[in-house]
């Protein structure tokens, strides 16, 4: 992980958990400290995959116990994907994202004028809303590349004459 410090956000991590009366364990700061340097929205098989070197102790359940004992604080976000597992991320400025239905990835993006929106009044009626947050399904550039490779490929196989 790189050594950025990320000193006001653990700052106010220490302070929220404080606050709820939850200690500020070293396997509470690492999980959050790696969410905080990751920006792939990790699941939390993978973030107990590059933690589990640095804290032998831990568990795959601990991860998760953590993870939504912090969502609960609003420390971090559970990003809905319609994957089987729930990706996270520590709690930024608001943003969107972007899913690539092939390979999994979360690309954040801004959407002022979405924020700026009203909401239609017969939500109202539904429930009480925290926030919105949008999930734009697609191909990412890397994975519509590599579709059109393997296309070409194919077209390619198919016009070459089959020799006799
Ligand atoms: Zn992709
Ligand atoms: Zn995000």
């Amino acid at each position: 992980m790189s050594a950025k410090n990320f000193q006001p956000q653990l700052q106010h991590f220490e302070q929220i958990c404080k606050g709820a009366g939850l200690k500020v364990t070293h396997q509470r700061l690492e999980i959050y400290r790696e969410l905080l340097g990751a920006h792939d929205h990790p699941s939390a098989e993978v973030l107990y995959k590059r933690l589990e070197k640095r804290l032998p102790s831990l568990s795959l359940d601990t991860v998760y116990r953590t993870l939504s004992t912090f969502e609960k604080l609003q420390l971090v976000h559970r990003v809905e994907t319609v994957e089987s597992q729930a990706r996270f991320e520590a709690l930024t400025s608001h943003h969107h994202h972007f899913l690539c239905d092939t390979c999994g990835q979360l690309v954040d993006f801004f959407w002022q004028d979405f924020d700026d929106m009203l909401l239609p009044s017969a939500l109202a009626e539904v429930g009480s809303i925290d926030r919105t947050t949008v999930v734009v399904h697609g191909t990412c550039a890397a994975c519509a590349r590599k579709a059109e490779r393997s296309d070409t490929n194919r077209a390619a196989t198919a016009e070459s004459p089959v020799p006799r």
